[in-house]
């Protein structure tokens, strides 16, 4: 059996990340194939490959993108943007160019920020064959009259686009999907951060047995959930709720956005983990914009699938620009983003339903040793807790709707729910809620 190596601290993610963050990753192509080898150091990884030109829905799965160099040299020769600095100075899936122009001509070609004018800012060109540099706007400032020679050695061939998948067989074949977009360049918080969540939640769920089954995905943007979903479609009726952790590493409140649904088991979860850790943190509504969460919501895929993150997609200044870098996210913010997404799972796992087997009036707790004997003292979390059990356990309730409805914590409402089915009160009609 391989030995994978350890997801577990600082030095691990550090060391991570640091191996990622320089690979020239794209929407199919070597860079998403080395960073999926990397990954399977860690986790036994199953990678399938989808042709070029196969149809996926309405999409079709596009040439693979070949990048060798990419440079402009300035009037006098000088080479003044390089891929090889920097690979977002390409724009992502240019077409092959080589040529003189001027000013005013390769002036259309490039992009920078001129809020940030330090920034190098991340563009693509996936679905338009177009090529073009992005360069700081102080660097773009200063560039002068003149001819300017542009090469751009890249390349589309036939191959196939990538996707890697993590399977965790749990007790039930009722499946819970996680997916991890892997097709940005030298950007850290988007995506890094959410790929090494997600392998980090892969490797804790490996060592469980689950009550639900878990399906980890890394894959491109957009073209890699269609594809995973159209290639998948026989399967999909397993799948009941879906997750995508992203934007993990930096320094803002969590925040999660609700799937299509609003009020599905993954929305009600994800709401109580982080309203029980006390974290500051903001719930969004569903929109049709985002990340995967668009696919799996849409109304033929229909699986429910909310969206954790910190900052918020394309809202914090340094997305998608060189200000996404490693200094922007830290291993402790990612340690502490695993942690809540561990708790997720480990809610939504003990999250049953139950029957009161005394439902006649309360069932006497004295005598099963269950409530304090100080007659005429305060109720404490604990009695209150197994009171509101016993009241909602009517086979329609589940634990989280208990801790919603106790503004009890679901640990609290766990516990006493655990000691009502031990002491034989209550019996557990399913583990879905
Ligand atoms: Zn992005």
């Amino acid at each position: 059996m391989k030995n994978l190596k350890p997801l577990l601290c600082v030095a691990d993610i550090d060391q991570l990340a640091e191996r990622l963050y320089p690979i020239c990753r794209s929407i199919t192509g070597e860079g998403v194939r080395e960073t999926l080898t990397i990954l399977s150091e860690y986790l036994d990884l199953s990678i399938s490959e989808i042709p070029s030109g196969k149809a996926v829905f309405d999409w079709t799965v596009p040439q693979e993108w070949v990048v060798r160099d990419a440079w402009v040299k300035d009037p006098e020769g000088r080479k003044i943007i390089d891929f090889q600095q920097h690979n977002l100075h390409l724009v992502n899936y240019s077409a092959p160019a080589h040529g003189q122009f001027s000013l005013e001509e390769l002036d259309q070609h490039l992009n920078s920020i001129p809020e940030h004018p330090d920034w190098i800012p991340y563009r693509t060109s996936y679905y338009k064959s177009d090529w073009g540099f992005c360069l700081t706007h102080k660097q773009r400032s200063a560039l002068k009259e003149g001819v300017y020679e542009v090469f751009v050695d890249t390349q589309f061939k036939d191959g196939s686009l990538s996707l890697a998948e993590y399977f965790v067989q749990g007790k039930s074949q009722s499946e819970i999907v996680i997916y991890s977009h892997c097709c940005h360049p030298s950007l850290a918080n988007d995506n890094l951060s959410g790929l090494i969540c997600c392998t980090a939640l892969a490797q804790v769920l490996s060592k469980q047995q689950p009550n639900f089954s878990y399906r980890i995905i890394f894959g491109p943007g957009t073209i890699g959930s269609i594809s995973w979903l159209a290639e998948n479609q026989a399967h999909l009726k397993n799948i009941t709720m879906g997750l995508v952790p992203v934007l993990l590493g930096d320094s803002g409140d969590f925040r999660y956005k609700k799937s299509r649904h609003g009020e599905a088991l993954i929305d009600r979860a994800v709401e109580r983990v982080l309203h029980d850790r006390g974290l500051n943190c903001r719930l969004e509504d569903f929109s049709p914009y985002g990340y995967e969460e668009r696919q799996f919501n849409s109304p033929g895929i229909n699986i429910p699938t909310g969206r954790l993150s910190r900052s918020a997609h394309g809202q914090y200044a340094e997305y998608h620009s060189s200000a996404d870098n490693l200094d922007f996210i830290s291993a402790n913010q990612i340690l502490e983003s695993i942690t809540v997404c561990e708790d997720i799972v480990h809610v939504l796992d003990r999250n049953v339903r139950l029957l009161n087997l005394f439902p006649h009036g309360e069932p006497q707790l004295g005598k099963r040793g269950l409530y304090g004997d100080k007659g005429g003292s305060k109720v404490g979390n604990w009695e209150m807790a197994m009171l509101w059990v016993l009241n909602l356990a009517d086979g329609e309730h589940d634990l989280l709707a208990m801790a919603d409805r106790s503004k009890l914590s679901f640990d609290e409402i766990y516990s006493a729910a655990m000691a009502l089915e031990d002491a034989g009160v209550v019996k557990r009609l399913s583990s879905r809620g």
